[in-house]
């Protein structure tokens, strides 16, 4: 099989920069990673693929080589197994598994490198729905998952009773070891074992439950605590709460995406919350005090003499804490002026006196600000 070129393989053009070769990289690692397409072995091509193509492209020697002689420059270049049979998933994981950022979690970190490899399980992403009033105190949620679970008659070997043999290829390390002679020399390559998968061992008789799997469907309550102050769209990610790893493997991560509830009276934007007063006319002509809701109670506030519709009222500190645990942030309360909708003739004979006094009269020069003037200056201040 003839191999694409590694420039169309990330779709950038010969010229591009290294910070395009590892967007465009990025973007294929994470659209084909293994988390994302489970069992689907075309996937698994394209992820290397791409491993591979970036290998050599965000290498700037390799890359001028390449350049220079195509893929006929790059035999044995880089590293274990590659310019043969391209990168396995360890070595991409390994080298570059940085790139995914937190994207998936940090899966695949461990995982020894060399040598005997443990099997891991796949990440496991579930959506918590969570009320104004949980993100304010921060809530433990005890939420049953099914996932893969370690097979209980075998303990998760997948293997018999004394069912293991060890790997008569590999001698039960895992790897082996092809010496070849070039013109430099011998060179030495270390590739995954083919007869056990890099598990040093195979097995004599399978577990009759799982089949060998060492795991098997099942479900398990997990607790899962989130801290004060998260908000919609963030991700958490549990450790090791993920599907069980085949054969004694390692456990994948439980990603947890964070969802809000909408408050009933309560905005919230960033930090901050926001309430919606809606003052009687006489009253914020005269003044009173009024009970307002906030995340965790009531608050009264005072509604000075003549205030204007428009005008944001701050109560301190009664918003929500911020993730980092340093304070919180504020409710800003915009007070509106409710105007009557039905009066009886008593009412508008009233008013109608009222509506020629020379008090009534707005002020022209008044410089009432607008609700994004006063916004402004509350967050400059
Ligand atoms: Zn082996
Ligand atoms: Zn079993």
């Amino acid at each position: 099989m003839s191999k694409r070129d590694y420039y169309d393989v990330l779709g950038v053009s010969k010229g591009a920069s290294e910070g395009e070769i590892k967007k465009a990289y990025r973007k294929l690692a994470i659209k084909f990673h293994p988390d994302k397409n489970p069992d689907d072995k075309a996937a698994e091509e394209k992820f290397k693929e791409a491993a591979e193509a970036y290998e050599v492209l965000s290498d700037a020697q390799k890359r001028q080589r390449y350049d220079q002689f195509g893929h006929a420059g790059m035999g044995g270049a880089g590293r274990g197994g590659f310019g043969g049979g391209g990168m396995n998933m360890e070595d991409i994981f390994e080298n570059f598994g940085d790139i995914f950022g937190g994207a998936f979690g940090g899966a695949f970190g461990g995982g020894g490198s060399r040598g005997r490899r443990r099997n891991r399980g796949s990440n496991i992403r579930i959506k918590v729905k969570l009320t104004l009033e949980e993100i304010a105190k921060g809530v433990t949620k005890k939420i049953k998952v099914n996932k893969y679970v370690g097979c209980n008659p075998c303990n998760g070997s997948g293997a018999e009773k004394g069912g293991f043999n060890t790997c008569s290829t590999c001698r039960g390390t895992g790897v082996v070891t092809k010496v070849m002679n070039t013109m430099l020399g011998q060179m030495q390559t270390q590739t995954t074992c083919g007869a056990c998968s890099g598990q040093g061992q195979t097995i004599e008789n399978k577990c009759k439950t799982c089949f060998g799997d060492g795991i098997v469907r099942g479900e398990e309550q997990i607790e899962i605590q989130i801290p004060a102050g998260v908000a919609e769209g963030m991700q958490l990610s549990v450790s090791g709460k993920g599907n069980a790893g085949p054969r004694d493997g390692v456990a994948g991560d439980l990603l947890v995406l964070i969802e809000e509830h909408n408050h009933k009276q309560l905005t919230r934007d960033g930090e901050n919350l926001y309430y919606d007063l809606h003052l009687n006319f006489a009253d914020a002509v005269l003044g009173t005090s009024e009970e307002i809701p906030t995340i965790d109670g009531k608050a009264k506030i005072k509604i000075s003499e003549g205030t204007q519709a428009g005008k944001i009222l701050r109560l301190k500190g009664k918003g929500l804490p911020r993730l980092n645990g340093y304070g919180s942030g504020d409710l800003l309360v915009t007070v509106n002026i409710w105007t009557p909708q039905a009066l009886s003739s008593e009412e508008k004979k009233a008013l109608e006196k009222l509506r020629k006094s020379e008090n009534f009269k707005p002020d022209p020069n008044h410089k009432e600000k607008s609700f994004f003037a006063r916004m402004r200056e509350y967050f400059t201040d």
